[in-house]
């Protein structure tokens, strides 16, 4: 400033040195010294003026220019609009932007269960009663929640139900040594053993294992409850019966079923033995006729009537008859 103070005291001095120099000195002289003092007049003061332009003016503003940029007012200016804070941020100016505290948690209900079963999983829906959002969990499946089978019932699941494999059945013996239970009485237990023994080397029907039974002395109950318990299937004894009868003898498919009858199957079982004893009526025709004549005579006529007597068809007979060469 000192500098400047001076060369402007400077050029005012040699500015009035000039005009009274003008006044005073000739015309000759006069053009170069105007010409001079100008030029030195001229670059003196844009110098100064460039130099103090660029230190003190020009940076001055850039400074004060940069908040002036953005188009939000400043923090300090905004009068803020508050909007509440959310589950998943804090509350917050719409104007400017700034947050206030923090986002608040949500806060979650269960609206909805699935349980789960022993074999499926179920599951959990919860939703967020301030923003409404949701997430589910699952709940695991219980697996089987197992009873140990007994002697009447099978493993079983004590939630759903579900069996696996068969109850275990009773001991054998009066007494069950499994549960306790009371099966049957001595003479029961006797006569069941005796049925089991008795169809180990021969068929009977139903009725014929009580008969036989009762005929050793055992009471018609004791007697009902082993042939009841014995565990024989009577269509198959019905067939077993059939097929010793053919061993010894032969029969027609009508006689053969007359004789389990009168042996007390039923019907339908000596049926099914006959159906089932796989036997030729032809051939067993022909057996008969045979014996027949090996004990008596007959004409054939009569032989082939007493054939059909026995229960063999018109065509069996024939066949039977003429098989002996009749
Ligand atoms: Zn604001
Ligand atoms: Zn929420
Ligand atoms: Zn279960
Ligand atoms: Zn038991």
């Amino acid at each position: 400033m000192k500098m400047r103070t001076f060369l402007f005291t400077a050029c005012l001095l040699m500015v009035t040195l000039l005009f009274s120099s003008c006044e005073t000195s000739s015309q000759s002289n006069k053009p170069s010294v105007s010409n001079e003092l100008s030029i030195s007049n001229e670059l003196s003061i844009s110098n100064e003026l460039s130099i103090s332009n660029e230190s003190s003016i020009s940076n001055e503003p850039s400074v004060s220019d940069e908040p002036s940029v953005s188009d939000e007012p400043s923090v300090s200016e905004c009068i803020h609009v508050w909007s509440e804070a959310t589950c998943t941020s804090p509350k917050t100016c719409s104007k400017c932007g700034i947050n206030e505290g923090k986002a608040l948690e949500h806060t979650y209900n269960v609206t909805d269960i699935t349980e789960a079963t022993c074999t499926e999983d179920g599951k959990k829906i919860y939703v967020c009663s301030l923003c409404g959002n949701t997430y589910t969990e699952d709940i695991p499946a219980k697996g089987h929640s197992w009873k140990d089978a007994t002697c009447t019932e099978p493993k079983t699941c004590k939630l759903c139900g579900t069996t696996q494999g068969n109850a275990l059945g009773h001991t054998d013996g009066e007494i069950c040594t499994h549960c306790g239970k009371t099966l049957r009485t001595l003479g029961q237990s006797n006569a069941l053993k005796s049925a089991k023994s008795y169809l180990s080397y021969s068929a009977f029907s139903y009725e014929g294992l009580i008969n036989q039974l009762k005929y050793e002395k055992y009471t018609h109950d004791e007697a009902v409850y082993a042939a009841n318990n014995c565990g024989a299937n009577w269509n198959e004894q019905a067939l077993k019966s059939a097929k010793s009868y053919l061993n010894y003898t032969s029969f027609s498919y009508k006689g053969l079923i007359g004789q389990l009858e009168y042996e007390q199957f039923t019907y339908s079982q000596a049926k099914y033995a006959a159906d089932n004893c796989g036997a030729n009526w032809n051939e067993q025709a022909k057996k008969t006729a045979a014996s027949y004549l090996k004990f008596s005579s007959f004409s054939r006529e009569a032989l082939i009537e007493q054939l059909k007597y026995e229960g063999f068809t018109h065509e069996q007979a024939v066949y039977g008859v003429e098989a002996n060469g009749y």
